[in-house]
């Protein structure tokens, strides 16, 4: 069965916009970026634009995305985002040109794998400053993997070191964040006796230092997804006013199905919802609301969506409903109707990941769209 909605509009137009924009920015600060593609699902199309739009490498977290990018025919490089399961080192080497890394156990056993398969493969170690997730905690000890993968690893090749922020710890990167990992480069350099090639800063949430201009020099990489993909973020949630970049790539279109004036308040005993939580709910007398067909099994939680029209907000959901108040809203909605939504990112990595979305690519055609 071919379903019409819920469906996933995906401006192309205004994605090569966003990636031209930032990919610019960041050249001229003498950075280059790795296109991430895990928060849409590793869409083959938008890999193709982000190469094509001067991102110089394509990253994933999921070998997955990167294998079907390799089989669509997506010109690489490839790096690998998630430090890498040892099971999955045969495949790491096979499909991807670098990965991250934060484990000697893995590295001794990546060189292993890359001598059996007559291959090598380029490694960025991590360093943990403060956001907790990957990463060494202990900068010393760091430096000396290095030297080791430098030294007595010849099939493993350290390509640079890198962090990331403002993932598990919330972490602000800040310019001191960069220079504490330029410290750490600056003594692995002295070390091994050569340069490194890639110093990589952070995500999207390190973009920022790029767009104030104060991103310190020698950070030369960058691995960016969210900021280019829906532009919400750095906008709407930190509000950071003209970013140059388009917040309205995706829209979701979800049918109405239900329209009825209810109280706001539920009527009975409240003891939990249908995922174990137990809300609480502001009586507003009646109101008049409505129903759409799309829930979190499409696209996460659902109160995260941004309706477009003004006036609509999003009053909860469960696993295949999203309920909305409409009283405020100047469309006479009818059931039938279509509901449009921009995504915050869980939304858009959750609903690019399901096959049985529909997925429509469009082109803007002279319109002058709003920048955020
Ligand atoms: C997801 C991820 C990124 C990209 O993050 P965005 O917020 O989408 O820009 C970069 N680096 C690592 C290690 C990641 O896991």
């Amino acid at each position: 069965m071919k379903r019409q909605f819920p469906r996933l509009i995906i401006n192309l137009s205004r994605l090569r916009q966003n990636m031209l924009h930032v990919t610019d920015l960041c050249r001229q600060s003498g950075i280059q970026v790795c296109g991430v593609i895990k928060g849409c699902g590793g869409l083959p199309t938008i890999a193709r634009l982000f190469r094509l739009c001067g991102a110089s490498e394509l990253g994933s977290s999921r070998l997955e995305q990167i294998i079907s990018c390799h089989e669509a025919g997506i010109p690489g490089p490839y790096l690998l985002l998630r430090i890498p399961m040892l099971s999955e080192l045969e495949e790491v080497v096979r499909w991807c040109d670098t990965s991250l890394q934060s484990e000697l156990s893995v590295l001794n056993a990546l060189e292993e794998v890359c001598q059996r398969l007559n291959s090598t493969h380029r490694v960025i170690v991590m360093a943990d400053l403060g956001d907790l997730r990957e990463g060494f905690w202990n900068h010393d000890e760091m430096v000396d993997v290095c030297v080791h993968v430098e030294k007595h690893l010849p099939h493993v090749h350290l390509a640079g070191i890198g962090v990331n922020l403002g993932c598990y710890g919330s972490i602000q990167p800040t310019a001191d964040k960069m220079h504490s990992l330029l410290t750490i480069a600056h003594h692995v350099e002295a070390r091994i006796g050569r340069k490194l090639e890639v110093i990589s800063g952070g995500a999207s949430s390190s973009y920022t230092l790029v767009h104030w201009g104060t991103m310190p020099a020698g950070i030369n990489h960058l691995r960016i997804g969210e900021t280019v993909l829906n532009a919400h973020d750095l906008p709407y949630v930190w509000k950071i006013p003209n970013m140059g970049l388009h917040p309205d790539t995706m829209v979701l279109q979800a049918e109405v199905v239900e329209i009825k004036t209810k109280p706001t308040y539920p009527v009975g005993n409240i003891i939990i919802d249908a995922f174990g939580n137990k809300p609480t709910y502001v009586d507003r007398g009646f109101r008049k609301r409505c129903i759409v067909a799309i829930g979190r099994a499409d696209v996460g939680d659902v109160e995260q969506l941004i309706p477009r029209d003004k006036g609509i907000t999003v009053l909860g959901g469960s696993s295949d409903h999203c309920l909305l108040d409409i009283q405020d809203c100047k469309r006479n909605l009818q059931v039938g109707d279509i509901v449009e939504f921009l995504l915050s990112y869980p939304n858009m990595l959750y609903a690019t990941a399901r096959n049985d979305l529909p997925l429509h690519f469009t082109e803007d055609n002279g319109e002058d769209p709003e920048l955020a």
